[in-house]
């Protein structure tokens, strides 16, 4: 199998502080979902940042095939790699219906029109909500809105960071689910970043863990059936402030 996106030696430093990412690499297949996790500070929206093209990085970014790092976010857009940033950040101030177009300001207007019905298939909460303004959804429904935004883009890789923040757990089983049926009936690859390993394993693949910037360990999906498999990642790679979480 190609990989869709594959990541060599990636390494974020800000300023001249501490380096908050250090030589990661990883891989992502086509129509795969790769999930980022660590506690808070381990550099994880760094990495998804740099993928995007929103903060300079060093190392290889290779996106079917060919190399990316030297790429605006615009141009990146283009080629099919949308970020959907944490704390959905929708422009609370436009309607629903705005923020969704929004995301597919590239497109003819009548694929955007078709893509936006679609969005609203796979989120019918919103299409009561579409010409109200997006500060008035619930987080839940801001989160879905983040998300079908980013997705008018008709991504080929999504990078989704921390759907699950500030969401009551009830809401965050409904983006998760709503995720895992947009990602089983589509050729769309996720890098997902997050700190629930209970959700992510709905939804990943392959799962990386991250510390302080490196990449620690990893486990398939398949590795994680059992509870006490599950409490020993939680012990061994993401601790106690994760373990409420998970
Ligand atoms: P969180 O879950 O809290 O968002 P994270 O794993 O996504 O954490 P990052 O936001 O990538 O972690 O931060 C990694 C490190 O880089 C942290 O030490 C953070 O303080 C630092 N950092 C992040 N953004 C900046 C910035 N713009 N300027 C300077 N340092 C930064």
């Amino acid at each position: 199998m190609t990989d869709l996106l594959a990541v060599h030696d990636l390494s974020v430093i800000y300023g001249t502080q501490a380096q908050a990412v250090e030589r990661v690499s990883f891989v992502v297949g086509p129509r795969e979902v790769v999930a980022l996790l660590g506690a808070n500070g381990a550099g994880k929206s760094s990495i998804m940042k740099a993928l995007a093209g929103l903060v300079p990085a060093r190392g290889e970014l290779i996106f079917e095939g060919e190399p990316i790092g030297g790429l605006t976010v615009r141009q990146r857009v283009a080629r099919g790699i949308v970020y959907v940033p944490e704390g959905r950040a929708v422009v609370g101030s436009l309607t629903v219906r705005e923020n969704l177009v929004l995301g597919g300001y590239q497109l003819p207007a009548t694929q955007r029109r078709e893509r936006l019905t679609a969005m609203l298939d796979l989120f019918p909460e919103l299409t009561g909500r579409l010409d109200g303004p997006a500060w008035r959804l619930s987080g839940g429904e801001q989160q879905m809105l983040a998300i079908g935004r980013g997705l008018m883009a008709g991504p080929k890789l999504l990078l989704l960071d921390e759907p699950s923040l500030g969401l009551a757990p009830l809401l965050v089983r409904r983006v998760f689910d709503r995720l895992a049926g947009i990602q089983q009936g589509s050729n769309l690859a996720i890098v997902l970043v997050e700190q629930n390993l209970q959700m992510t394993m709905r939804l990943a693949d392959n799962i990386h863990f991250l510390r302080s910037g490196r990449l620690v360990g990893h486990r398939h999906r398949s590795d994680l059936q059992t509870g006490s498999a599950r409490q020993e990642v939680i012990d061994a790679y993401l601790g106690s402030a994760s373990h409420n979480a998970a």
